[in-house]
């Protein structure tokens, strides 16, 4: 059995994350972490911290916030207990500044998106844009997201930035017109990344490429949170057996 502590359980995802660990054969959802009591749940803990203390899990799942997660992932590391992230808006530097407390045999794993048609949304990105290296991403969220853009535009513009040769670039921030600053996009190495925040949505990207007389459009919908809970398993099922850190469920597949 492998012990499952799971932050920002009462949450969107963290509900998901109960139902879906619940089911799991071969995961045991030892401590639920949240500032929420959750009814019927495995004991809840206010802090990371005391969970750890009292359950000793293998692993430490966190779906919590951009302002939480830090804490969190360092907490788990400082005991060696291995950490699955999903909470986005972790920036580059903290995510280096983690890895250098790794101790040997643990294994922080961080998946901007744990959805299999949204991981293989940016592999195709990255072929694509070899050959139609002018891209733009629109990334759509529902409207409590707490950051902007999402962990998985930030990603796939770093995917597509490491693999297409020189774009040819497209009118930037000088053509907004006056009082419509944004207009263009946030600049992610380059690309520009377009977030929508409506009610209704949930997690949706699309990836627009252009060439001469022609586009492509890529775009990957979840339509409901179980879409990521099969990464989620996988995640916790491997991290056991990895070490480092490791950035992106294609990093687990295949295996
Ligand atoms: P959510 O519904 O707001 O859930 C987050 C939960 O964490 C809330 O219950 C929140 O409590 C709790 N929390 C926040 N800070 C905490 C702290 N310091 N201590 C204890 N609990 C704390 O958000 P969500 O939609 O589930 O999303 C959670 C994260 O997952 C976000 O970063 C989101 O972008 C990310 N996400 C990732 C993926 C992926 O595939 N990687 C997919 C979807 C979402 P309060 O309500 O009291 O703040």
């Amino acid at each position: 059995m492998i012990r499952v502590a799971l932050a920002g359980a009462a949450g969107r995802m963290g509900s998901a994350c109960r139902e879906a660990i619940g089911a799991a054969h071969d995961l045991e959802l030892v401590a639920c972490i949240d500032r929420s009591t959750i009814e019927g749940a495995a004991p809840t803990f206010d802090t990371v911290a005391e969970a750890l203390a009292a359950t000793s899990p293998d692993v430490l799942v966190d779906f919590t916030a951009p302002t939480a997660v830090e804490a969190n992932i360092r907490a788990a590391l400082s005991l060696g207990i291995d950490c699955v992230v999903g909470t986005t808006g972790l920036s580059a530097a903290a995510t280096d500044a983690l890895a250098s407390e790794i101790g040997a045999g643990t294994c922080l794993f961080v998946a901007p998106n744990f959805a299999i048609g949204a991981v293989l949304l940016m592999q195709l990105s990255a072929q694509i844009a070899r050959f139609m290296p002018d891209a733009e991403i629109i990334e759509l969220h529902h409207n409590q997201k707490k950051d902007a853009p999402s962990g998985t535009a930030i990603r796939t513009a770093e995917l597509i930035a490491a693999a297409r040769p020189q774009a040819q670039g497209a009118p930037g921030a000088e053509s907004e017109i006056a009082g419509c600053a944004g207009a263009r996009g946030a600049r992610v190495n380059d690309i520009p990344v377009h977030s929508v925040r409506l009610p209704g949505l949930v997690a949706h990207q699309e990836v627009i490429f252009g060439g001469p007389g022609q586009t492509l459009t890529l775009r990957h919908d979840s339509m409901d949170r179980a879409s990521f809970m099969p990464g989620v398993l996988l995640a916790c099922r491997e991290v056991g057996s990895r070490e480092g850190l490791i950035v992106g469920l294609e990093n687990l597949m295949d295996t």
